[in-house]
């Protein structure tokens, strides 16, 4: 007998609080606590309302609870939930399969998470190099200022000193070059190169979209040099910059692309997307993941990506894009001491904090969040918008309410 259940504790109240008490303090969450949603709308443990404009960080594509996705799932739940690898399933060869003919791909390896999704494009780009070329061709070229996951291979590659910091020592033969940056590029990558790695618009770095002339230039070096080109979309993929991947926007296509976040729409997934040639140097028994491409996973993925790649969804998604950015631009203008330019793609949206409130993202969006609107940063001097691709005009009309209504409290303060 467990003494704690039979007192009671799955219906033991639990607050904030409980978190300082039984959590690692990985994370410092908000003072609320979420307990249910549906689409945009979010209620506390209060019952107070709030417009959801983070989706999870870009995870939500399709509105918190999606009724269509709900049901894939549900179906699924009552057929079949783990069989394992030395099995194949129905709903991760239909996933597949739509993944390849909505992009370059022709094969595709699934996990659990983004970070997955890039170790395995990272392992595969090492395989791939070494066998085709030899040992010799191992060096990973990535951005400073980039975001690639949190395993001790994905955080090195990433370009955020502060994160690996302590956790020494780091896997070797990784560079890190400026975004945006052709000439650094160009001396970066050599014949040693095995992978470059690249947000085709950085997102927990800023918010910055990637220039496609340096796409295509970091397109030419790889090819010139026989390194593998990955597009990290795990937060840009997925329509939430008004195209399924953000690639088919910079006229670049990649070797290998992963996707993760909005594919499973809040059920963990992650996905890597190459070709049959590359692919192959995965072969039997040299990488894998339990839950990888499991029956519910990939019943989700499918039902997301039948919803998201649509033309009238996708143009919708450039629709809202349009109505948020002349928004910002407006309060940008109304405000400027307060913030700079907004930028971005689609509904991946960053608005820079102007100089003299350099630091202060996160005052701001704590701000919004009492009004009852939901927001994310992308460090101390960015606020980003991330709000579910299927956003109304009336919520698009009530976050800049919101937006506004903040401001005027911090700019007085
Ligand atoms: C969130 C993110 C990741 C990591 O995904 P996890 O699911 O948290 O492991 C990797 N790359 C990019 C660009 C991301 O935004």
């Amino acid at each position: 007998m467990n003494a704690k259940l039979d007192s009671g504790i799955a219906t033991l109240p639990v607050t904030r609080q409980t978190f300082d008490e039984v959590l690692v303090p990985t994370y410092a969450p908000a003072a609320m606590v979420p307990v249910r949603a549906s689409g945009l709308d979010l209620w506390d443990q209060e019952g107070k309302h709030y417009l959801d404009f983070t989706s999870g960080i870009a995870v939500t594509a399709l509105g918190h609870a999606n009724p269509e996705v709900n049901e894939a799932l549900t179906r699924q739940l009552n057929t079949l939930w783990h069989i394992g690898n030395g099995y194949t399933n129905e709903p991760v060869l239909r996933l597949a399969s739509a993944l390849i003919d909505a992009t370059f791909a022709e094969r595709a390896f699934f996990c659990n998470s983004g970070a997955e999704a890039n170790e395995a494009a990272l392992k595969l780009a090492r395989k791939y190099a070494h066998g085709k070329f030899g040992p010799h061709k191992s060096r990973i070229v990535s951005c400073l200022s980039s975001f690639h996951g949190r395993t001790l291979f994905t955080v090195s590659v990433g370009g955020q000193p502060k994160y690996t910091e302590g956790f020494e020592p780091l896997p070797q033969d990784l560079s890190h070059i400026p975004y945006n940056d052709i000439e650094a590029a160009r001396a970066a990558i050599t014949d040693d190169v095995a992978a470059v790695i690249v947000e085709p618009i950085q997102g927990e770095g800023g918010v910055i979209p990637g220039n496609p002339d340096y796409l295509k230039a970091l397109r030419e070096f790889c090819d010139k040099t026989g390194a593998l080109l990955v597009f990290d979309e795990v937060q840009s993929g997925m329509g939430r910059t008004g195209s399924l991947f953000a690639y088919e926007q910079m006229g670049v296509v990649p070797d290998v692309l992963t996707s993760a976040k909005a594919l499973g729409n809040g059920y963990p997934i992650g996905a890597m997307l190459t070709t049959t040639e590359i692919g192959q140097y995965l072969a039997v028994g040299t990488h894998g993941t339990t839950y990888g491409g499991n029956p519910l996973a990939s019943s989700v993925g499918l039902k997301v990506l039948e919803l998201i790649n649509q033309p009238a969804f996708l143009g919708r998604v450039k629709e809202a894009s349009a109505k948020v950015m002349a928004n910002l631009q407006q309060l940008a203008a109304d405000y400027p001491n307060v913030f700079g330019q907004p930028r971005g793609m689609g509904l991946l949206i960053g608005l820079p904090m102007a100089e003299g409130f350099k630091g202060r993202s996160k005052d701001y969006t704590k701000l919004c969040e009492k009004l009852g609107l939901m927001l994310l940063i992308a460090g101390p001097d960015v606020v980003r918008l991330a709000p579910a691709l299927v956003v109304t005009d009336e919520q698009i009309v009530e976050a800049d309410r919101l937006m506004r209504a903040a401001v005027a409290e911090f700019a007085g303060a």
